[in-house]
């Protein structure tokens, strides 16, 4: 679906990050920075979603139905990019709308989005047959995107990412390719084309939880990773989207001195842990090139001023 990718920047570039901890401690870190690629349909958001628009038209569904709480970076990304392809688009929020609506549902709702509030107990059921078929009657024949893209054809998106880091020759050869993760979609479809080993975060609780969570959804495809990967479970800092007065700090002061915005949810989590392990000297090696993915949806940052 070329045609879709007219409104996504397509030089996406990786920018070196300099820093004294980094320099004495010998290590490279550079970032891709995927938050460039659209205002909305930021970060790996527009990769997962790509396939599944395209599938929508093949099949000919106007409708795209798909879940996520009231700050989901994956629904923003989606109202947006449905608006711009001609797409319907039901978003199903989890728990009751709030009131006033998050800054992130009413963009949504201002892109076309029509938002649905379902109880915490119901959006458990998300995946149930039962109550597909009831979403079904009620809003008739839709394309079904699952929460956070977390599908074949949002793995087969992230597996072009990849390109974005090792097809030229501007480019150094990387050690080690870092990313947060939250449903672990993009560190799949990276492991499929990737020749650089691979390092993702969880930002949620969950020993080992993202690892099983790789390892079932290449074995429900039937692929075959083409280069090592590993997922830290640990630098969560207490769970999904929570926060420490430190880390807002880190954040504060890495926008300051490098320009690049992060958000505590993924990307600022993930660089967080990452200069927290390069200060203890014995996570990475001496002399390593990494490359951190920044994976947009700056938007969130809104729920947290
Ligand atoms: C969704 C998201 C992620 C996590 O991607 P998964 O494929 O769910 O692991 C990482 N960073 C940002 C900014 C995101 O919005």
């Amino acid at each position: 679906m070329d045609t879709t990718d007219t409104f996504i920047q397509a030089d996406i570039p990786v920018q070196p990050v300099e820093d004294p901890l980094l320099e004495e401690s010998g290590i490279r870190l550079s970032v891709l920075r995927l938050d460039l690629l659209h205002p909305v349909i930021s970060g790996n958001k527009w990769f997962k979603l790509k396939h599944n628009l395209a599938a929508a038209r093949r099949q000919g569904k106007n409708t795209i139905l798909s879940f996520g709480g009231p700050w989901s970076n994956h629904l923003h990304a989606l109202s947006v990019a449905g608006k711009n392809l001609g797409f319907k688009t039901i978003g199903v929020v989890r728990g009751t709308l709030p009131e006033p609506l998050t800054a992130c549902l009413a963009d949504a709702r201002d892109a076309g989005m029509e938002l649905v509030g379902v109880s915490r107990a119901d959006y458990r059921e998300k995946t149930t047959s039962a109550f597909i078929t009831r979403l079904r009657e009620r809003y008739g024949d839709f394309y079904l995107v699952p929460e956070g893209g977390a599908n074949l054809e949002g793995v087969q998106g992230c597996a072009e990412i990849p390109a974005l880091y090792q097809d030229n020759s501007r480019q150094e050869n990387f050690d080690l390719v870092c990313m947060a993760c939250g449903t672990g979609t993009m560190l799949t479809g990276l492991s499929l084309t990737s020749q650089v080993p691979l390092l993702g975060v969880q930002v949620l609780k969950g020993e080992g939880y993202l690892a099983r969570e790789v390892e079932s959804a290449l074995n429900r495809y039937q692929l075959k990773a083409s280069c090592p990967w590993h997922i830290v479970d640990d630098w969560h800092l207490g769970g999904y989207a929570k926060v420490s007065p430190e880390l807002m700090v880190f954040l504060t002061e890495y926008e300051q001195r490098h320009g690049i915005i992060l958000e505590p949810v993924y990307s600022g989590k993930l660089m967080y842990g990452l200069f927290t392990a390069i200060k203890k000297r014995d996570f990475f090696p001496q002399n390593s090139s990494i490359l951190v993915i920044h994976g947009g949806g700056l938007q969130g940052l809104r729920g947290y001023i």
